[in-house]
């Protein structure tokens, strides 16, 4: 058994919002994800290679914010967060406010498997990633007319936000459970349009925005970043799972039904559990998201 979900992020996404056309992108993009990843499940890869590959993809996608398509910061750069966790041995290696890394999970995979450590930020980061020969790509492949507009948008009224125009948090992540009952974990961000300060989300940050475990679950998040981080989305999840007995919807629902409302945390998440369950639960209008199994290929968007 072989399964693989996906997410290009969660909001307001109202369909009297989409146009057809755009609406075709945005499934394009999730379809071309989900065929990169479980190609490589279907042929006895592992979970890790399979979040990493459709990452990889809906970062190269321009319509998330994430890799190509991020959100502006408030100096007009992009700074990009990113984080893989392999369930099989609790390994994780993740990326926080880099700029021009083509593909910050790529980075994040390498600070797993070729560094001591698990999270490097900023210039260092970004030394890592040329020290292990990794793509950088100029300013023009980030640049992006929409995002240009809405960043100049959000500096004009001075704020700080999540996908700023439809409300809609455009972070990208996945989860699979692979042949060898493996699970994995991977979510790649842009952030906050307008971010200054060097801040950071949920996305890198192992436990709130990506968590995987084999005895539990692989999970990867979208949302209000800040309100992911205090709520320890995505750790509590797999907490409730394997202290409390709950299942894998049961735990979902808790933290993202009435945990996360409690506190105003907009958003959602992909999640797997060991024995192939999926869910993508989310408390905000929409979820670009979809799933791959043996027997069915799904992509939706509204609830
Ligand atoms: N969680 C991300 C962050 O706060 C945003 C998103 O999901 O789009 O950086």
């Amino acid at each position: 058994m072989v399964r693989l979900a996906i997410h290009g992020g969660a909001g307001t996404i109202l369909r009297s919002s989409m146009t057809a056309e755009l609406q075709a992108q945005y499934e394009q993009g999730l379809n071309d994800a989900l065929q990169a990843g479980y190609s490589i499940l279907q042929t006895g890869g592992s979970a890790v290679d399979a979040v990493q590959a459709a990452v990889v993809s809906l970062e190269d996608f321009p319509l998330f914010n994430a890799g190509r398509g991020s959100v502006f910061n408030n100096a007009g750069g992009h700074e990009m967060d990113a984080s893989i966790m392999d369930g099989s041995n609790l390994k994780a290696g993740a990326s926080s406010g880099t700029s021009n890394v083509k593909n910050p999970v790529l980075l994040a995979r390498a600070i797993m498997d070729k560094s001591e450590h698990v999270l490097l930020c900023g210039k260092g980061a970004e030394q890592f990633a040329k020290q292990q020969g990794l793509a950088f790509a100029d300013d023009n492949y980030f640049y992006n007319q929409h995002r240009y507009e809405q960043w100049q948008q959000a500096l004009k009224e001075d704020t700080v936000s999540l996908d700023h125009n439809d409300k809609k948090f455009g972070t990208v992540g996945a989860v699979a459970l692979d042949a060898h009952g493996n699970l994995a974990a991977a979510t790649s961000t842009g952030g906050m349009t307008n971010k200054k300060y060097g801040r950071m989300g949920d996305s890198p940050i192992i436990g709130a925005g990506t968590y995987a475990n084999n005895n539990t679950c692989a999970i990867s998040c979208t949302g209000h970043g800040e309100l992911f981080i205090r709520a320890v989305v995505a750790y509590d999840i797999s907490c409730l799972m394997e202290y409390k007995g709950l299942t894998l919807q049961e735990a979902c629902d808790v933290v993202v039904h009435d945990k996360l409302i409690k506190i105003g945390g907009e958003g959602g998440l992909v999640a797997i559990d060991k024995q192939g369950n999926i869910c993508l639960p989310f408390n905000s209008e929409g979820m670009y998201r979809g799933y791959a199994t043996e027997r069915e290929r799904v992509v939706m968007i509204y609830k």
